[in-house]
């Protein structure tokens, strides 16, 4: 994660003025089988967002997609990006007209095959105006055809796609489809995807799930790439990854298909980045028994390049790292962060962007948990060390993790105050009781969303017990919380060998 956008546009009011509407509105409304239909509400625009508490313009109103069918035509050499997004979607109200997330420029928008209007409102806001009314449950097929260059494409300044020397990638969180297709850009709107890109042979591209067929050869010397999800996933779990890479495939102790693949750019980092991400299936495996099933149909990870992203991001099947990780060494730590999020942000997400705890601190917390499988220092010794490492009177103790505002879901406090959090949880109920709720929640919010609230019922019940104070006091109250000496191992705690990679780790991955 991320970036400084989420700030900038939290700060923004809502822009909903519709500036130019090409194509009008029709008067007959019809069912999706041609009958007449007499409603008796009048349709209205579905809602330009979701109202979600920090970005409340993010997503939209009126629909809720199944699936999106992304088919991509990509230039390398210029960053051209254009194609063609079919999305399947059903109204969830009578709709006058709806809006999509997305930044580049459209040429044209049909919905159940008739031509729609179409304008922009705001900067990422993309209003569709059907010719006919669409009624509540009508399944809707929206074929949106566009062209641009992502990178030069600035939303509030910013670009969610980063090009590089030899392609590009679409990682980005919490917005990313911006820049590559419109879409309901919000966790709680979860679809599965088609995903296929054509670009110059002896380019890669790299995608979520599984490849349905093998590299397609096109013509002009091009070769179309096909990826597809069968999980329904958030928005911001999609991804391309397009370059010189190398790929490698195996087989997982599951039996499901592993595709790795490595930047050729990344010169004396490979050997690391190898190191790590090859481990991607054994961790699996591990959190497997730690957390309950994998949810999705495929594993991997994606080595970016040494001019790509700063960060890593759990994208959904197969994470995208950037180079820094490697920079001193092997890092499996950051592949337990991200693979555990697989669980806790993938297949269970956020339903408001307030909720980042429920990723950030469990996917720390999986590192303190492998660092204790590993012998290289047990969950208590590092929150020893952590809860020593910021002082008193840090400014790391002023942000709640339950809490932290739009500019810092991704601060400090989120990641290792929210892993301490859990600690917490865990040693106020114990082991048993901690690991039980720990597969509960994943079994129950399995590919839907889930609040800090429903968790904290969750562990209650399972625990028979009241937990309002730990809850408050680690999640919601600013200030170190008093620890009594019982609770530590030591006054000075020694440093945990896992320290230094997992610190190395997290340097990144706040931002
Ligand atoms: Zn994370």
């Amino acid at each position: 994660m991320p970036r400084a956008l989420s700030a900038a546009i939290a700060a923004l009011t809502l822009t909903t003025a519709v500036t130019t509407v090409t194509g009008a509105p029709g008067q007959a409304a019809t069912t999706g089988w041609g009958r007449p239909h007499v409603s008796a509400a009048t349709p209205t625009p579905g809602s330009p967002g979701l109202g979600d508490s920090y970005f409340p313009d993010y997503g939209n109103g009126g629909y809720d997609v199944d699936h999106y069918d992304i088919r991509l035509r990509y230039e390398p050499a210029t960053d051209r990006l254009s194609g063609t997004t079919t999305i399947l979607a059903a109204a969830t109200q009578d709709l006058s007209r709806f809006n999509l997330d997305f930044a580049l420029d459209v040429e044209s928008v049909r919905v159940n095959g008739l031509v729609a209007g179409f304008a922009r409102a705001g900067d990422h806001e993309l209003v569709v105006t059907p010719t006919r009314t669409l009624l509540k449950g009508q399944q809707l097929t929206v074929v949106v055809k566009y062209a641009g260059i992502p990178s030069q494409t600035k939303v509030y300044g910013y670009t969610g796609w980063t090009r590089t020397a030899d392609g590009a990638l679409a990682v980005n969180e919490p917005e990313s489809t911006w820049w590559w297709y419109p879409s309901n850009d919000h966790p709680k709107d979860k679809a599965t995807w088609d995903i296929s890109v054509s670009v110059p042979t002896g380019v890669e591209v790299i995608s979520n799930g599984v490849q349905p067929r093998d590299p397609l050869p096109e013509a002009g010397n091009r070769t179309r790439w096909s990826w597809r999800s069968v999980k329904p996933g958030a928005t911001y779990q999609s991804f391309l990854a397009i370059g010189q890479y190398d790929i490698v495939t195996d087989t997982a102790p599951n039996g499901q298909p592993v595709v790795n693949a490595y930047s050729t750019t990344l010169g004396e980092r490979g050997p690391a980045a190898r190191a790590s991400i090859e481990r991607t299936a054994e961790i699996v495996d591990w959190e497997s028994g730690v957390f309950g099933p994998y949810p999705f149909e495929a594993q991997g990870g994606v080595a970016g390049p040494i001019d790509g992203i700063s960060f890593a991001l759990e994208t959904q099947t197969r994470p995208v790292y950037g180079p820094g990780f490697w920079r001193r060494g092997s890092n499996p730590y950051v592949v337990v962060h991200e693979n555990a999020h697989q669980w806790f942000g993938d297949s269970v997400s956020v339903a408001d962007w307030r909720n980042i705890w429920l990723n950030e601190g469990f996917a720390s917390y999986a590192e303190w948990l492998w660092s204790e499988e590993q012998d290289e220092g047990t969950a208590q010794e590092l929150f020893d060390f952590t809860y020593d490492y910021y002082p008193a009177d840090s400014e790391f103790w002023q942000v709640l993790p339950g809490d932290p505002g739009a500019d810092r879901v991704f601060d400090d406090a989120v990641y290792d105050r929210g892993a301490m959090a859990l600690h917490q949880i865990r040693l106020a109920v114990g082991d048993p009781a901690f690991f039980r709720i720990l597969r509960t929640w994943t079994a129950q919010h399995q590919y839907g969303n889930g609040t800090i609230e429903q968790f904290q019922a969750l562990a209650e019940q399972i625990a028979g017990r009241d937990l309002d104070a730990v809850f408050t006091t680690w999640l919601f109250t600013a200030g170190r919380p008093e620890v009594g000496a019982a609770a530590r191992t030591s006054a000075a705690p020694a440093r945990p060998a896992s320290w230094s990679k997992i610190r190395t780790a997290h340097d990144l991955l706040h931002r």
